[in-house]
């Protein structure tokens, strides 16, 4: 290879050739290879410039010298960057560049029944209740008698119970006397709470209860609930209406008005249904409230005095209140949920549509 003598322009045309045969190189044996053709210890582009030195006349000597260090410098500078790319495009698969900013964690979120359970009971609790859970295998007496549901009463058979087949022990010690059942409502931890406190009571009971529905747009054999109960000296009526309108006000908007429709309920007397008037329209009539300005939300009643001879209490000087609310209805009215089965698909494209 004979080299045109050093010069500014011929070491910009060393450096434009190097770039080229280095762009060019398929292997890194290749790249090695045009590295020493420019670099190497003997017969190298710049071990050549720098032998020229030698045999210059003595006032081109400096000036040869300069340019071939000044060539030596940028072809080691364009080296030096390919090995660094060469290096960063070679790493095997799986290993780790500390030099990577963090990935973050995927967090979890909360789902929508727990952000609304979680809402539920900081409202209540807020208002001085106290938030207690229950077992969800139960047994009959606490799910049904105690709630002057005997075996006999129409009202048993108003809930399709889903029943167990392995009995667990009751309230009398013996298995064989107890139907077992996965609980039908949280009302059965009522009755245990006020077993084993005296008044005054003031709770809120949430979980999943069961009965044997098909699922479908509205229904759903789990589900959730939250209920309250209330037991003091002069709990009236109006104690229970005043604490629904301060939750729905609270839970929904400040508006909202509260009307009783009457009802039954075996374990409550008088029984009602609760209805909110229609934050969307404010009663005026809109889809949501299905025209009717007026939205289901769940039942009330004062406690039946059978309830309270059932656990002890002295029926003449206790009055109480007692309330449930689906947390699927609330969660399908807050977020505006047209299938409840939304809520069990465990879908990611729904569930991270909610807030953490
Ligand atoms: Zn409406």
């Amino acid at each position: 290879m004979s080299d045109s003598p050093p010069s500014e322009a011929s070491i910009a045309q060393h450096i434009t050739q190097f770039e080229r045969e280095l762009g060019g190189a398929k292997t890194a044996r290749d790249a090695q290879a045009v590295r020493d053709r420019y670099l190497g210890r003997k017969n190298s582009v710049v071990a050549r410039w720098m032998q020229s030195i030698a045999a210059a006349p003595p006032d081109e000597k400096r000036n040869i010298g300069r340019y071939a260090n000044e060539l030596k410098q940028e072809i080691e500078a364009r080296w030096k960057q390919y090995e660094e790319q060469a290096a960063a495009s070679a790493r095997p698969a799986g290993a780790v560049d500390v030099t990577l900013p963090g990935r973050a964690p995927l967090l979890g979120r909360r789902h929508p029944l727990t952000i609304v359970r979680d809402e539920l009971e900081r409202i209540f609790t807020r208002m001085g209740f106290t938030v207690v859970e229950g077992p969800e295998a139960e047994d009959d007496w606490h799910c049904f008698d105690a709630l002057n549901m005997p075996p006999e009463h129409p009202a048993r058979d108003m809930q399709d119970t889903l029943y167990l087949a392995t009995p667990i022990t009751g309230e009398s010690g013996r298995a064989d006397d107890v139907r077992t059942l996965l609980r039908t409502h949280t009302s059965s931890m009522q009755i245990r709470y006020m077993q084993a406190h005296q008044p005054p009571v003031r709770i809120v009971v949430p979980g999943r209860v069961y009965r044997r529905d098909d699922l479908d747009l509205t229904h759903s054999p789990a589900f959730s609930q939250i209920e309250a109960l209330v037991v003091g000296e002069g709990i009236s009526l109006a104690d229970l209406k005043g604490t629904l309108l301060a939750f729905a006000r609270a839970m929904f908007s400040p508006t909202v008005r509260v009307r009783f429709r009457p009802s039954f309920f075996p374990y409550t007397e008088p029984s009602a249904e609760i209805d909110l008037s229609c934050w969307q329209c404010d009663g005026a009539g809109c889809a949501m409230c299905k025209k009717s300005g007026w939205i289901e939300i769940g039942g009330c009643g004062m406690v039946h005095p059978a309830v309270f001879e059932a656990v002890g209490y002295d029926a003449e000087r206790y009055t109480g209140f007692a309330w449930g609310i689906g947390i699927e209805r609330v969660a399908i009215l807050r977020y505006q949920v047209e299938d409840i089965r939304l809520f069990y698909e465990n879908d990611l494209r729904f569930l991270e549509q909610f807030p953490y």
